[in-house]
């Protein structure tokens, strides 16, 4: 872990109109650090994550991804997001194109990578998911494990510096939480950088540096997992947690 900061996020205050969603929040990411967001629906973690490559404006404050200021210059806003891999709750993957096309269309397009070469290299990141096999089918013929799988393998194609996760496996059926969670273990001990939005405690605790709580947009209390866990600070955080474990 360098000590460079990958991301720095300085007093960031967002609106949606008139509501105030986002509150001062500070937040420094090194790199190959994991942090888990956690926190009731409605505090603001979406929104968060979404501000990090500029899926939302910000209104006050600063946002710095890799040296890259995020303001309303298009060439930076591009930049970062081809730095930051993004993996929703509802997988996001275009129904009309094999789950192979999916994984080369951001290469092709936007990369300019030549066809054969993106391919090639799809099916590497679908091979490390465990999907190759069925890199031929569309989403509407996977489950939504595999589905997921795939999202993760498209977002590594782009050969991203950070990956961003918006309750990856919030939508999946317990069975197939295990499946997704195992590629994200995987991504985390080969040094990615990550910020995950999830609920899901064993992975907090197995590969979390930092576990950050949210709540009414604002960032409550942080802290290394263990002590999170074992030891919450806030009555807001004890209450999360005695909701959620
Ligand atoms: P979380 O991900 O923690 O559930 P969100 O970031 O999605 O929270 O939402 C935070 C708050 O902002 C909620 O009250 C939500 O209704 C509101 N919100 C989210 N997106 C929008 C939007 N595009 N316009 C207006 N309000 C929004
Ligand atoms: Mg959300």
């Amino acid at each position: 872990m360098s000590e460079s900061p990958v991301i720095e996020i300085n007093k960031l205050n967002k609106w949606y109109g008139q509501f105030h969603v986002l509150h001062d929040i500070d937040l420094t990411v090194k790199r190959g650090e994991k942090i888990v967001i956690c926190g009731p629906s409605g505090s603001g973690k979406s929104t968060l994550i979404r501000c990090i490559n500029r899926l939302e404006v910000h209104q006050e404050g600063d946002i710095i991804v890799d040296g890259i200021t995020l303001n309303d210059d298009l060439k930076n806003i591009d930049q970062v997001r081809q730095e930051t891999g993004m993996v929703f709750q509802h997988f996001n993957l275009f129904p009309h194109l094999t789950v192979l096309e999916n994984c080369t269309l951001a290469p092709i397009w936007v990369k300019k990578m030549p066809k054969d070469e993106a391919e090639k290299m799809a099916l590497e990141y679908l091979d490390r998911v465990q999907i190759k096999e069925h890199s031929h089918k569309y989403p509407g013929q996977m489950s939504g494990g595999q589905q997921q799988r795939v999202a993760i393998a498209r977002s590594l194609c782009m050969n991203p510096r950070i990956m961003l996760f918006d309750e990856p496996t919030s939508a999946l059926d317990p069975e197939m939480i295990k499946e997704v969670l195992d590629v994200m273990v995987e991504l985390a001990k080969e040094g990615m950088t990550m910020i995950c939005v999830t609920h899901e405690m064993g992975f907090a605790k197995t590969v979390a540096d930092r576990v950050i709580f949210m709540d009414e947009g604002e960032i409550i209390e942080e802290n290394e997992p263990h002590e999170f866990f074992d030891n919450p600070q806030s009555d807001r955080t004890k209450l999360f947690l005695s909701q959620i474990l």
